[in-house]
This record gives structure tokens, sequence and C-alpha cells, in this order.
């Protein structure tokens, strides 16, 4: 027997103020005898909503949260910053201002108070009655920077990029976040370049990361101090094949979007993703989905890290494995040098070496 209880109705705003104004210690139980690490990177931080519409495959959090979005007044943000600055380990910053994801901050659709989301539709910036526009958030972002005692308000939450693509431009909100909320490096997530496997994780299309990251870039012209992007991949999704990694690894290569930062698909409770895993099928359409498993998963992860020297083995097998051997070598497009088992080498690393 499965018994599946209703997702909890979304709090008013209200009703979000009044349970996030409670006069919590923002201090670890006083039974801790030593210093807790995890509580360091939360303590000052502030949720500004609950929600998130973006729908991710692999993320539960719409399930645990719903998909609309419940947002605190700007007041009661403020009023809580105000109490924090008044706390002795309180140095000035705000480590975020977030939620599950950042700039959903007062986002709102027309159907969403009356009638609850669409159940047969994804809330994407396509949808005509959603608006994403960052208005509210900026103000926010400027009222809790204005309160006295703070010296530097971080957004350290995921943003989604597609959102800021959709904004009323006259917004400015990539500008202030770049110049006043981010140190040197803005995370996103595009998780994949593959428009196959996207398309399986139900994120925006590596086209749309692409105009974001030229923005991005532009932006950066002529600053002192710039900023970098740090993208989230992930290897081992349902759908993703050993080719589409090579694909991934070939775009992070050719956008120089190389990072230490990998995520390996882990199949967790509710998510669509944990379906296609455990079934092999799409629940949506009930087609196959290929899903790769034991080693192979192993080598999708080393092929997205395939600078490593300890992933070297299995990114040759990987390549060997997707008919990518031109891959291999010591020439300008490579990913990794051969080990002598015939592999092609590229004309032109061989005169060189020569
Ligand atoms: S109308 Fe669009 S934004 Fe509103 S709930 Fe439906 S899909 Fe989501």
């Amino acid at each position: 027997m499965i018994v599946q209880n209703p997702p909890t109705l979304p709090l008013t705003t209200a009703e979000l103020d009044h349970i996030y104004e409670l006069p919590f210690s923002r201090r670890a139980h006083p039974s801790y005898q030593k210093p807790v690490p995890a509580l360091e990177p939360v303590q000052f931080s502030v949720v500004s909503h609950r929600g998130c519409f973006g729908g991710c495959s692999f993320c539960a959090l719409t399930h645990h949260q719903g998909r609309i979005i419940q947002s605190r007044s700007i007041e009661s943000i403020v009023r809580e910053v105000t109490r924090m600055v008044a706390m002795p380990e309180f140095k000035g910053i705000v480590q975020d201002v977030g939620g599950p994801t950042a700039n959903m901050y007062a986002m709102e659709c027309g159907r969403w108070e009356k009638a609850g989301a669409c159940p047969d539709k994804s809330c994407t910036p396509a949808c005509k009655t959603l608006k994403t526009n960052h208005r509210r958030l900026t103000e926010l972002l400027e009222k809790v920077s204005e309160v006295p005692g703070v010296k530097k308000v971080f957004v350290s939450s995921g943003i989604r990029y597609d959102l800021v693509l959709a904004d009323d431009p006259g917004s400015n909100y990539l500008l202030q976040l770049c110049d006043r909320h981010v140190s040197g490096h803005l995370k996103v997530a595009p998780e994949h370049a593959s428009p196959k496997v996207t398309a399986a994780m139900n994120k925006p299309d590596g086209a749309v990361f692409d105009r974001f990251h030229d923005i991005f870039e532009a932006l950066q012209q002529g600053k002192r101090k710039r900023q970098y992007l740090v993208p989230y991949f992930m290897s081992g999704h349902p759908g993703c094949t050993i080719g589409d990694m090579v694909e991934l690894a070939e775009y992070i290569r050719d956008r120089q979007l190389y990072t230490e930062q990998v995520q390996d698909f882990t199949p967790t409770p509710m998510s669509v993703s944990t379906c296609m895993y455990y079934t092999g099928m799409n629940p949506f359409t009930l087609e196959p989905v290929y899903v790769p498993k034991g080693r192979e998963k192993k080598i999708q992860r080393a092929l997205m890290q395939y600078r490593e020297p300890g992933n070297r083995n299995l990114v040759l097998e990987g390549l060997r494995m997707a008919g990518r051997s031109d891959l291999i070598g010591s020439g300008k497009k490579c990913l990794v040098a051969g080990d002598g088992h015939g592999d092609w080498v590229p004309f032109r690393s061989f005169v060189r070496r020569k």
C-alpha cells in the first residue's frame, strides 16, 4: 500500500513573515561543545521565499515546497537582517539572500492563487502569464544593503539564467548582481550540453546558457577584477550516453568552462529522474530511456574531469567506446594524451613533437 499525502498549501506572505521572524537564535544548540562547521555558511543567510517552478527532473524540491513561489515581504527581511546586525558574531556580511532559486523571488503567475499551478504544463519563461520581472528582487537587495551595519550582501543560492534572459531590461538585475552581490564566482547550473540530455533533465537548451554566458562575459569587459561563471554539470543522468558525455567534454573545452565541481547523478526519492533510473522509461511518454549504470557511470564522470591525472584510464576507455580516438593525443583539441595503444595521432602534434 502506498500512502501519498497531498502537498501543503502555499503560505501567504503574512504567514511566511511570521514564521521566519520567530526569535530563532541563529546559533547551534547549546549541547554542542565544539563549533558546528555546517552552521558557518548559513548562520547569516536569509530566506527570501519558498518554492521553485523550475521543475528539473532530478530535483525533488518542487515536491517538498511546491511550484508556487511564496515570497516574504521586503520589510520582514529587512527586520530580520536588522536583528542579525545586533548579534556580536555578525561581521557585516549577509551570506545569502535567497531560496531554492535565488532569482524567483516575487515572481508570480495570475493562475496560482485561484487555480494552483497547471498540472499539465511546466512554468517556463515562454508561458505568457508568468511574470519574470526582477524589479522587486533588485529593490530587496538594495534595501538589505542599506541596513546600518551591513557591509556586503551576497547571493549564494543558484540563479536560473533563463529567467535572467527573460527579465525586463530596465531592471538591471544581472548588472547589480555582478557588481554588488557575487564575489569572484557566479554559480549557474546548465547541467549538460547535449539537447537530448537537457530535455531528459527538463533544463533549458544549451543555446540559452550560451546566450547568458556571452552576456556575462560582455559585462566583464573593462572590469579591474573580472568574475567567472562556475557552471554545474552532471554526468550519468538517465538519457545520457558516453557519446553525450564526450559532447559535453568538448563543449567544456571549447567554452573554457573546465571546473573541478562535478556532480554524478544519484537517484533520490520522489524525482522524475529517479523514476527513469529504475524503470528505464520516461514516465510521461512511456518511451524507453537509456540508463547508464556501473562502470559506465564512472567513465561518464571521468570524462567531465578529463584533465585529472587519476581519470586518464577511464577517459581513454570512454573515448574509445564512443569511437572518438581522434580526441586522444597531443593535438590542440585532444582531451587526453595517448597511452601508445595505437590511437590515431593528429598529424600536427606529430610534427610539433619532432
Ligand atoms: S499558466 Fe504558466 S506559469 Fe502559470 S502555472 Fe500554468 S504553466 Fe505555470
